[in-house]
């Protein structure tokens, strides 16, 4: 008789739920801190013509040479800086995190935080530790620096700005963290366009200092490209755990030809943290909601009865994301992507009418 899979899977894997994306055909998508504008007609017949052109019967290139010196200069990376790409830069959170998963390797990060940090950690057999957020979702120093020194974290995972709380924390804070650890500090500015504060000008001063970038908030998510930038030292060997040709001809092909038209993603930004503004502005006056100031493409607020809320938007058609559960610092929060002018509308007068209900 062949076993059964709780047999043969690995316990921790047994035990965790999949990462579930929900159904959103015909709704209005708020849930995944997308760009919801379109690009230019002409760039896409360009684009278009360049994956006509693409000789996909061949590999990509391993390296990603062209896109890789087109981001260093996009992404302003520092001189002695090396890059590494991944699919989407959950593909760079899982090499890092299947580098160091010696046994009893541990992975530190803040909660609440980005959730693949702690899962991807569990896929690769290492122990995560989260050190709980101050009430107001400031860094909680003194907590951090001593789990630090209790735990010697391999790698330190810090989301600049946080997702899904919105905010960036104390740059000073982040410093005495990357001098406190022992081992990597990667800091993961994900929501880097929304923001504009950013750890890459000081990558020559922490050899222990990664800073991760995507392209999929700018505008790209369909793509998957993620990007970290650090020392040789590190890229090289987490460049061993890399599949080949893990960046796709057409992603390459597309990205590069994108980078030559940065004004385009830069400005639909612009476009996005205007929006974000007013849509701040209108939660903030709407009674029974307490919203939180964002340096992302997102905003997180909390109502009574978040999940009802939450359903009540999703019948009128509006799809965010529930939090409530997942961490006892967001209880009844719901986070919503800044989308369109006409998305925010139908979001508010949706979320006014489920408020009532
Ligand atoms: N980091 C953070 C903080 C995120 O919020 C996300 C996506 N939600 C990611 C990384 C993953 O991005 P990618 O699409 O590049 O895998």
């Amino acid at each position: 008789m062949p076993k059964s899979p709780d047999e043969i899977i690995r316990a921790e894997i047994l035990k965790l739920s999949a990462y579930h994306v929900p159904d959103s055909t015909g709704m209005v998508k708020l849930d995944a801190m997308e760009n919801p504008y379109r690009l230019p007609p002409e760039l896409r017949a360009r684009l278009a013509q360049l994956v006509q052109d693409a000789a996909v019967n061949r590999y990509p290139d391993p390296g990603a040479v062209a896109l890789k010196s087109a981001l260093r200069k996009a992404l302003d990376v520092p001189p002695g800086a090396e890059l590494l790409l991944g699919n989407g830069s959950d593909e760079l959170i899982q090499m890092l995190a299947l580098a160091v998963a010696r046994p009893g390797a541990v992975v530190l990060g803040v909660q609440p935080s980005f959730v693949m940090f702690s899962l991807i950690t569990a896929f690769a057999g290492a122990r995560y530790v989260g050190v709980e957020l101050r009430e107001d979702f400031s860094l909680d120093i003194e907590r951090m620096l001593a789990a630090i020194e209790q735990e010697r974290p391999a790698v330190v995972f810090i989301a600049y700005p946080n997702n899904p709380t919105g905010n960036l924390f104390d740059a000073g804070m982040i410093e005495r963290v990357i001098e406190a650890a022992p081992g990597l500090v990667v800091v993961d500015e994900a929501y880097h366009a929304f923001a504009g504060q950013s750890f890459m000008p000081r990558l020559p001063r922490h050899p222990n200092l990664l800073v991760m970038r995507t392209l999929s908030k700018l505008g790209l998510a369909g793509i998957r490209l993620g990007v970290l930038a650090g020392g040789a030292q590190w890229l090289r060997e987490l460049d061993k755990l890399r599949l080949p040709y893990n960046i796709n001809t057409l992603t390459q092909i597309v990205a590069s030809e994108m980078l030559r038209h940065g004004n385009v993603l830069t400005e639909q930004a612009g476009a996005i943290k205007v929006e974000r503004g007013r849509l701040l502005r209108e939660l903030t006056e709407m009674p029974g909601i307490t919203a939180y100031p964002s340096d992302a493409n997102f905003i997180l607020f909390r109502t009574s009865q978040a999940e009802r809320v939450f359903d009540g938007l999703k019948q009128r058609g509006v799809l965010i994301k529930s939090l409530h559960g997942s961490h006892r610092l967001l209880a009844d929060c719901l986070r919503v992507t800044v989308g369109t002018p006409d998305e925010s509308a139908a979001f508010l007068t949706a979320l006014k009418q489920a408020l009532k209900a």
